[in-house]
């Protein structure tokens, strides 16, 4: 038997001997905050780079009506009864697919848009890498600049290859602007091609009378710093003029003083970057991740989400949400905020 359907089993079984329902009550009083980015409709749902944490449309659906069984969806951050829904980035799928979902059931979510891409037709600069992987036609680049070449001749190798470059990125290697001119050297990004109608969805940003549309329909826009870098690798001048693009906007686009940190892992969020956050005037931050880590505990500034995305079987998704997984993978229970 595969790990798979070991796994599967598993999943059942934590729920009819009742493991599920014991973790439950010990998490009475933990929040549970969900992370969401894009919301692709199945046609277009594939495994390219760029729908790594994406859900096709169908997906989702069941997941909230499944959660809706045990749950009350609500905004309340600091509510335990109440499963909070956050999506991230601002690109067009969640409004106009996102949010339509939620507004069917009258269900309220979180918005965090970059404020970049507000009234611009533009992409964050991490989207506009990963496109030139998920799209460049098959070939040899040699790209001496960053010092790496990429066979790419297959769906495998253009994954590989991405992983490359998210290493440099990531360990501040170099920067995203410098990976950007080296790959459009190679490869001019102007000559890739994606299908139009799925662009729009998928890397058109959201506008801002689509915003004001959400905020009427009673949903929260909140800000996930202007530009999508990784705040931790920021010089504190730029970090602080980023975060005050954004704190300038609240009671404007934003109507939330809740932050939400690009990438939003232990390493992309320093406490400098949460001093600078909080010192500019934002009530809470929120992470995208619940793991636990020794180097920060989990409070109002880095408030943990937790990422279903990827997952359909709903006895897998109740194994999560119970808190049964955590408490298997971390002996612990889920972090209170
Ligand atoms: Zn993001």
């Amino acid at each position: 038997m595969n790990r798979r359907k070991l796994s599967k089993i598993v999943f059942k079984i934590s729920r009819y001997i009742g493991f599920n329902k014991l973790c439950y009550l010990l998490n009475k009083g933990r929040k549970r905050i969900l992370m969401y980015h894009n919301i692709i409709p199945d046609e277009y749902f594939d495994d390219s780079i760029n729908l790594e944490y994406s859900i096709s449309e169908s997906r989702f659906k069941n997941q909230i009506d499944f959660i809706e069984k045990r749950f009350k969806f609500g905004l309340d951050l600091e509510n335990p009864n109440e499963v909070t829904i956050t999506f991230d980035d601002g690109y067009q799928n969640q409004y106009s697919i996102g949010s339509k979902i939620l507004d069917n059931k009258n269900i309220k979510g979180y918005f965090f848009c970059s404020e970049s891409l507000i009234n611009n037709d533009r992409i964050l600069l991490i989207d506009k890498i990963q496109l030139w992987f998920d799209y460049v036609p098959y070939r040899l680049y040699k790209i001496d600049r960053l010092n790496l070449s990429f066979n790419i001749s297959n769906r495998e190798e253009r994954k590989q290859s991405w992983s490359k470059v998210q290493d440099l990125i990531f360990n501040n290697k170099s920067s995203m602007e410098e990976v950007e001119l080296s790959l459009n050297e190679a490869y001019p990004f102007n000559k890739i091609e994606v299908n139009k109608e799925f662009y729009k969805l998928r890397f058109n940003s959201i506008k801002e009378s689509d915003i004001n549309q959400m905020k009427d329909k009673g949903h929260k826009v909140g800000a996930h710093s202007s530009m999508h870098n990784i705040l931790s690798n920021m010089n504190i001048k730029k970090l602080d003029k980023d975060i005050k693009r954004c704190v300038q906007n609240v009671g404007g686009i934003y109507n939330t003083d809740v932050f939400c940190y690009p990438f939003g892992t232990h390493d992309d969020v320093s406490d400098e970057v949460i001093d600078i956050v909080k010192s500019n005037k934002f009530k809470m931050g929120l992470a995208s991740i619940n793991s636990p880590n020794d180097k920060r505990e989990y409070s109002k500034d880095f408030i943990p989400r937790i990422d279903i995305s990827s997952i359909d079987d709903k006895y897998h998704i109740d194994f999560i949400l119970s808190g049964a997984r955590y408490l298997i993978r971390n002996k612990k229970l889920l972090p209170p905020i």
